[in-house]
């Protein structure tokens, strides 16, 4: 890894795990769920917010391999009431900080790569981008376009969002040869602005957890074979409007997919 600069430093941190494989036996149990899968996969998330914290905490209790994290942010006050920060994690980086709070978090041996920069960045920088599986949670649709065609075609990116009122959001599981994230949202582009919705953007826990748990579940689909009926799902906190449960086609003249 190229190391430019003391600030883009990654921190490696190594999870302990809890003593006993019969630890995941209960998940074990669920239909198509395969735990030497799970002890296996590598993770790349992008974003360290509301969705990356909770989808980060999912996966070290079902006990990922390794998970990559990509955030460039840092710690606000307001972020304590959903992300799993500290009041001593305020005003430092997002991804080194949730590196360190997940290791309670963790039933297996887990690795953990935390990367304090934009996944842009991170590219620019050529820093390592293996991984089995993506999971894009960013704050804004130029990360999500960026990370669509860098890993277009190669693994599954799994693409999630809120909304800025806090009542609804999105999971879409990009797959390779199928369509993408453009395909999905045609408003995606790496030309998006690169807005910060989270200094003016109303955010609550529950929807957040709500959003977080599909997003983990669509992980497990695109590697096992837990069964999955949608590609695109976007339920409503309150009701009134029903949930969105489709299976999203490559759109003819896709920004991203559709070019060669
Ligand atoms: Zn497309």
């Amino acid at each position: 890894m190229k190391n430019s600069s003391s600030w883009l430093k990654s921190v490696k941190y190594q999870a302990k795990g809890v003593l006993g494989p019969e630890v995941t036996l209960a998940q074990e149990a669920v239909p198509g769920f395969d735990q030497s899968v799970m002890n296996r996969l590598r993770v790349l998330l992008i974003g360290a917010g509301g969705l990356g914290c909770e989808i980060a905490q999912g996966l070290l209790r079902k006990g990922v391999a390794q998970l990559k994290i990509f955030d460039g942010d840092t710690v606000s006050l307001t972020n304590l009431t959903r992300q799993y920060f500290y009041e001593s994690d305020l005003g430092k980086n997002k991804a080194i900080c949730l590196g360190k709070n997940l290791l309670n978090e963790a039933t297996r041996k887990t690795e953990i790569i935390a990367y304090p920069i934009m996944f842009q960045k991170g590219v620019e920088e050529k820093i390592d981008m293996s991984c089995d599986v993506v999971v894009c949670a960013p704050d804004n649709d130029k990360t999500r376009a960026s990370a669509s065609r860098h890993f277009l075609n190669k693994v599954p990116v799994i693409f999630t969002g809120l909304d800025e009122e806090g009542t609804t959001g999105y999971v879409f599981i990009q797959e390779p040869g199928k369509a993408c994230i453009a395909c999905a949202r045609p408003d995606v582009t790496e030309s998006s602005i690169e807005r910060n919705p989270c200094r003016q953007a109303a955010a609550i826990i529950d929807l957040g957890k709500i959003i977080s748990g599909f997003t983990i579940f669509a992980v497990d689909s695109a590697v096992m074979n837990r069964k999955r009926d949608w590609n695109f799902r976007q339920p409503f906190m309150a009701g009134y409007l029903p949930e969105t449960l489709k299976t999203v086609e490559k759109r003819k003249g896709c920004q991203i997919c559709g070019k060669k």
